[in-house]
């Protein structure tokens, strides 16, 4: 069983570089801001608060959430471009604030690691928290500027300067967080993607592995 954690504040590369090397490995891969955006999604969907914390926790428990290769199904609804949108990225730092959600997201992340037997997994707090005995760990970064170019470039329909002023905000709250906050594990390979092609940032974590 190989696994490979990635973990990285938002538009730092995390999603483009676990596919390629997940691919180039024929391992799977798992997005678990997906998995944090889809409970944000579920909640708003049921008009409930993402503030409140036992009502959030209670729909984390009940929530079907099912990812495929490019799609993201919510309780059978198909969410893959909702859980992108503004709404959801505005409430999924509060969701995933909430100790009880990331307990019930964290073991299903666990089971899902059992039962592809590895992968590649990435978010937040993958190699600190979901899978610390990871075969590898990487922490990607990049400066700010060039984290919002690459959302805004996926967002096309927001203005620059919003899109840099929101992502600023989530990394302070993902990274101030009481409960498995953003931080680099002691034992993670740092890589700063600012001024690296997608090429070179994958070809350097096999260089690692
Ligand atoms: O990676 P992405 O930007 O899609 O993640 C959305 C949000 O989900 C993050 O801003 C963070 O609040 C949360 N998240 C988390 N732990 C993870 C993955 C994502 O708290 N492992």
């Amino acid at each position: 069983m190989q696994v490979i954690a990635i973990d990285g504040p938002s538009g730092s590369g995390k999603s483009t570089v676990a596919r390629a090397v997940a691919g180039q490995l024929g391992l799977s891969y798992l997005d678990t801001g997906a998995m944090y955006r889809s409970v944000a999604f579920a909640v708003l969907r049921r008009g409930l608060d993402p503030e409140d914390v036992e009502a959030v926790a209670k729909v984390a428990r009940d929530v079907e959430i099912s990812q495929g290769d490019d799609a993201v199904t919510v309780d059978g609804v198909d969410a893959t471009v909702e859980i992108r949108g503004p709404a959801v990225t505005s409430a999924v730092s509060a969701v995933a604030a909430n100790p009880e959600v990331r307990a019930e997201l964290r073991s299903r992340q666990r089971e899902w690691v059992r039962a592809h037997d590895g992968g590649v997994i990435e978010g937040r707090d993958i190699g600190t928290v979901v899978c610390p005995d990871a075969d590898l760990k990487v922490y990607l970064t990049a400066n700010l500027d060039v984290r919002a170019g690459r959302r805004h470039k996926e967002i096309e329909d927001l203005d620059y300067d919003r899109v840099a002023a929101d992502l600023a905000s989530r990394d302070t709250r993902d990274s101030s967080r009481d409960h498995s906050p953003l931080v680099m594990a002691d034992d993670a390979v740092l890589i700063d993607t600012t001024d690296h092609s997608i090429d070179e940032v994958v070809a350097e974590v096999l260089r690692h592995l």
